[in-house]
């Protein structure tokens, strides 16, 4: 596992300047490019709230954030000095996580933590399954909106893309008793954020999940839902000096023949 050379992050963030903002509004999804170098931040407004985050590699869709070996590799829940891995046959750091202001709530008494690499996303098929019903505003369907709308993509293209997020915030474990998953009210509020370093040029979709603090349920208007913002933050000049992105993994490919 490459280290995590936390001088290094510490000095990119020092006097790094604001670029853009993005405003994901509430029960929908938006995207964001952040050049590799850059730092973004995904930053709580107005009220606690949920965010379900893909990641790309920007010059190719077809790598993207792999859930499942980010928490093989680290943990059910993500924090500063974790990265967010991508997918085989790439199997590099797409981002690494520089901040985190809910680091503070560690693993509560019933075994959860915040931004996991646990669940999936909410999405409308799950929900046809449960309840027989149609809902539109799922995070899955909410970031293939949001790709297709970016990239010029049919609908069906741009849900080929989409895959298992980091739930940003969102408090989640598993039960002592019977290990099933679990999810509670998140703690997040106004002015916490999660910052990442962009280890590759990214590009990131982001939905505000229409679970809200997702406390209660998902696939419904009911919950009370709040916007959230994506902050891109360029380093000062020189920061970067000497640094260089993760060379894609450097396995042969020929599976034994
Ligand atoms: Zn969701």
């Amino acid at each position: 596992m490459p280290p995590f050379d936390r001088a290094f992050y510490e000095q990119v963030r020092q006097d790094m300047a604001l670029v853009e903002e993005v405003v994901v509004p509430p029960r929908d999804a938006a995207t964001f490019t952040v050049p590799a170098g850059h730092l973004f931040r995904i930053v709580s407004i107005e009220g606690p709230q949920v965010g379900d985050l893909n990641l790309w590699n920007a010059n190719d869709l077809s790598e993207r954030f792999f859930s499942g070996k980010t928490r093989q590799l680290h943990a059910t829940h993500v924090t500063t000095g974790d990265r967010l891995w991508s997918n085989m046959p790439f199997l590099r750091p797409l981002a690494t996580i520089t901040r985190d202001t809910l680091d503070w709530y560690g693993w509560d008494d019933d075994g959860g933590g915040v931004h996991d690499v646990i669940g999936t996303r909410c999405d409308p098929y799950t929900n046809c399954l449960l309840t027989g019903g149609e809902y539109h505003h799922c995070c899955h369907s909410n970031l293939t909106r949001a790709l297709a709308a970016e990239r010029g993509l049919t609908l069906e293209a741009a849900e080929a893309h989409v895959h298992d997020v980091l739930n940003v915030f969102m408090c989640t474990g598993f039960t002592r008793d019977t290990h099933q998953y679990f999810m509670k009210a998140s703690p997040v509020r106004p002015g916490d954020y999660l910052e990442m370093f962009a280890e590759i040029d990214l590009l990131g979709a982001l939905s505000a999940c229409p679970g809200g603090d997702c406390g209660n349920q998902h696939s419904s208007d009911s919950a009370a839902c709040y916007p959230l913002k994506v902050e891109i933050y360029a380093p000062r000049p020189g920061a970067l000096d000497g640094w260089t992105t993760f060379a894609r993994n450097g396995y042969s490919r020929r599976h034994g023949l």
